[in-house]
């Protein structure tokens, strides 16, 4: 895959990612929203709910004061049906539900008992109620009336309305606790949402932005044929430990080296054998160096080694060793050439750096130990 296709799939796979995250996030945060709303609304229903039914209970005290005012000829008719009619309408709403004055549709499942079931059996009881007092109104008031609603506005329907105020703020108390837990499981699941993300999203995209970010620094700094440093990157290494001989002095070296007739060898067996030797002789370089040793390609066949804590004496040491090495080292010849084996020499130039010395001046003075090595007849090592 070429740099530019991994790049591509890189962002494609980082935007995969975070539209995944912020929309799993996204559908979290709309589904609670909808849940909290729904709460929300259920509440206010029933604190509305509550309101009604805690006006019954004041009505019904009203209607039975009024009754009896009229029964001894001080009464407000007029009031008293007010009243009832509040109490009626009231009732059905409990019952029937009033959207356009905040109540919910229809009584719930757990008041349906006390409207249509015993002991309670309000709908029965306020109905009858009203029925009372409607004929006090149409009949006019008699003691037997008065002594047939005083119970039910002293005990009976008071009760059973007060117990379903009670059973209506129960209800609300429930509301209430239910939104609490709406709101805790909401947290809890934005908690969950977002570790799972970290975990299976993000950390995955960061290990892989690592690992191209690897990949990149590599190619920005190595070679890519050799593996060994660019010529940029060896530079900047060398600056660095040459400033850090201003702190604590110590010894620098670099050997430059470059293959022997080079040009014969492309030219015998072609571009792609003049490559092999190249990597070849990159690898023999390190494996003769120490691990401080710095490995750079430098130009086609042409390498440099830095060894940092190391004098000319050292240098001189570690240049004939890879010589040698060299000299002594082979490949296969592709098939059909003259020989089977191909055998090459280079030619090294080892210098010590001055103490202030820029690695520039000391790679000249290297190049001109590695032309005096060459023109001595090549395969050898000059120091100075
Ligand atoms: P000398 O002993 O004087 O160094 O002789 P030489 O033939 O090696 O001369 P020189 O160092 O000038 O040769 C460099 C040759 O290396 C020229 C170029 O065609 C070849 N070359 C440079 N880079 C590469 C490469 O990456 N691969 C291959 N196969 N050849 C390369
Ligand atoms: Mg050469
Ligand atoms: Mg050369």
């Amino acid at each position: 895959m070429s740099g530019e296709d991994s790049l591509k799939r890189m962002t494609v796979v980082i935007t995969a990612g975070y539209v995944l995250a912020l929309g799993l996030l996204a559908g979290l945060t709309i589904g609670i929203h909808v849940l909290l709303n729904q709460a929300v609304t259920e509440l206010q229903h029933a604190g509305k709910v509550v309101n009604v039914a805690g006006a019954q209970r004041m009505l019904s005290q009203r209607i039975y004061w009024l009754t009896e005012e009229l029964g001894h000829g001080t009464g407000d008719p007029d009031a008293l049906e007010a009243a009832i009619d509040r109490f009626e309408t009231n009732h059905r709403s409990l019952i029937y539900g009033d959207l356009a004055a905040g109540l919910p549709p229809g009584v719930s499942e757990d008041l349906r008992s006390y409207y249509f079931e015993q002991p309670h059996d309000l709908d029965v009881k306020v109905r009858h109620y009203i029925e009372l007092a409607r004929s006090a109104l149409i009949l006019g008031v008699d003691e037997t009336l008065v002594e047939d609603m005083r119970p039910m506005a002293a005990a009976d329907l008071l009760e059973s309305l007060d117990a379903a105020v009670q059973a209506y703020e129960d209800q609300v108390s429930a509301n209430v606790g239910q939104l609490q837990d709406v709101q805790s499981l909401s947290v809890a699941a934005v908690i969950i949402v977002l570790t799972l993300e970290a975990v299976f999203i993000f950390r995955p995209l960061v290990g892989r932005v690592r690992r191209y970010a690897g990949q990149l620094y590599e190619l920005a700094t190595r070679d890519a044929m050799t593996g060994l440093l660019n010529r940029r990157t060896f530079m900047e290494f060398a600056n660095r430990s040459q400033r850090e001989r201003r702190r604590t002095p110590f010894p620098i070296s670099m050997v430059m080296f470059d293959i022997d007739h080079f040009k014969a060898v492309n030219d015998t067996y072609g571009h792609a054998t003049g490559d092999e030797v190249i990597v070849r002789t990159a690898a023999l370089a390190e494996e003769i160096g120490r691990d401080a040793d710095l490995a750079a390609r430098i130009g086609g066949e042409e390498f440099v080694v830095l060894l940092p804590h190391t004098d000319l004496d050292g240098a001189r040491m570690m240049a004939e060793r890879l010589r040698s090495r060299i000299k002594s080292d082979a490949i296969g010849a592709p098939s059909g050439s003259s020989s089977d084996t191909i055998r090459w020499t280079v030619s090294l130039g080892a210098v010590e750096l001055h103490d202030s010395e820029s690695i520039e001046a000391g790679l000249v003075r290297a190049d001109a130990q590695l032309y005096a090595a060459k023109n001595g007849g090549r395969n050898q090592v000059r120091a100075a």
